[in-house]
């Protein structure tokens, strides 16, 4: 019985060897390291792609937000909302940046943020909110704008999980006054190393940015003021420069593996992700909810196939946040759901036998 793994990355490395090998090559034989025209080719096109005008690289994801939230200078201290659901780099982020957490539950349907229960959340303090486009699929952004503009707030958008996905035809990335990307190996887009990328259609953030994460300066030894190192370095940026001319094709492999998982998946024990009209969901992660998770996962293993739990424990109730004081009352989705979260195998190389296989094991659960 072959192994179903949880991710392949060799397939791609292999699919792309003598694309990737060049360019990397190329990086090397010009001692591009940091900096140069891998880097200024992969910034233009990545923006370009998404419709943004500036892109900034950066070291990466968790990096990519603690720049956009200082280059906002809100007020010390100012609240920022953040989702319950999501990786804790979106809330870590906030408190690096010198402000206040203050987390919102997640809609049932989607996973994503719950516009209602932020618009709860907001107080004389709260100056910005991070909606974070979870699993690949897009926050209500129609909400959030709207939200944002009735109290003065400003938008971050953590793009981590979706590079690429849509909301009513525009690319996330677009709809803040500044998003961030993550290009960690595992991301629908990654590099062979840590990277990320701030990307924004406001000139004079993007270059607050770039400036914050150059050391505060534009020229040499010109510093306007501190700031921070933080760079994509030449050889990820060739890397990325080459997937990204990819990435669509591999997109379009996500969602028909996740359009053949949902059908198989119909009458089984397990509830499928529900795809919202409008919104074009990358399926970074294809994760379905279930009862007795532990259970599961085993008869998986047993079968040979790999899951994951994104994520077991939201963040207002992790140890990191124990501060907070906050109870599974305050937060009621997403203080049920995380026990019955599970992330099934998708990848864009995934053969269409594969998920027959994992459909099958969650059909014969009893
Ligand atoms: C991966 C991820 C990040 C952080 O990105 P890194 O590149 O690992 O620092 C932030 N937010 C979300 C939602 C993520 O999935």
């Amino acid at each position: 019985m072959t192994k179903i793994p949880f991710l392949d990355l060799s397939a791609q490395y292999r699919e792309l060897k003598p694309e990737l090998d060049e360019a990397m090559a190329r990086v090397l034989l010009e001692c591009a390291f940091v900096g140069g025209e891998e880097l200024q080719a992969f910034e233009q096109s990545f923006a370009k792609y998404l419709g943004a005008t500036s892109c900034i690289g950066v070291g990466n994801g968790t990096d990519a937000l603690e720049i956009a939230l200082e280059a906002l200078e809100l007020p010390p201290g100012s609240e920022v909302i953040v989702p319950a659901n999501s990786f804790i780099a979106t809330a870590e982020a906030v408190t690096r940046a010198g402000h206040r957490v203050v987390f919102c539950d997640c809609d049932p349907d989607s996973y994503t943020l719950s516009v209602a229960d932020a618009a709860r959340r907001v107080g004389a303090a709260t100056r910005a909110i991070i909606p974070v486009h979870l699993y690949g699929q897009p926050c209500d952004m129609d909400g959030v704008r709207q939200l944002a503009d009735a109290h003065g707030l400003k938008v971050i958008e953590d793009c981590a999980q979706a590079h690429g996905a849509e909301f009513r035809g525009r690319k996330v990335g677009t709809f803040g006054e500044l998003a961030a990307f993550s290009f960690y190996p595992g991301k629908n887009l990654g590099a062979y190393g840590d990277g990320g990328a701030i990307v924004s259609c406001d000139e004079r953030l993007a270059t607050r940015c770039r400036m914050i994460a150059n050391h505060g300066r534009i020229a040499k030894y010109d510093h306007e003021f501190e700031g921070r190192n933080s760079r994509l370095d030449g050889l990820q940026a060739a890397v990325l420069r080459v997937k990204l001319r990819h990435l669509e094709r591999w997109t379009e492999s996500r969602r028909l593996h996740a359009a053949h998982y949902g059908a198989l998946l119909e009458g089984s024990p397990v509830l499928a992700p529900r795809e919202i009209r409008e919104r074009r969901h990358v399926y970074h992660l294809y994760v379905v909810r279930v009862e007795e998770r532990e259970r599961v996962q085993q008869k998986l293993r047993e079968a040979g196939i790999d899951s994951g739990v994104h994520y077991p424990i939201a963040l207002p109730f992790l140890k990191a946040y124990r501060r907070l004081g906050h109870r599974e009352e305050d937060f009621p989705v997403a203080a049920s759901y995380q026990g019955k979260l599970l992330s099934l195998p998708l990848f864009p190389e995934l053969g269409r036998q594969q998920i027959e296989r994992v459909c099958g094991v969650l059909h014969s659960l009893g």
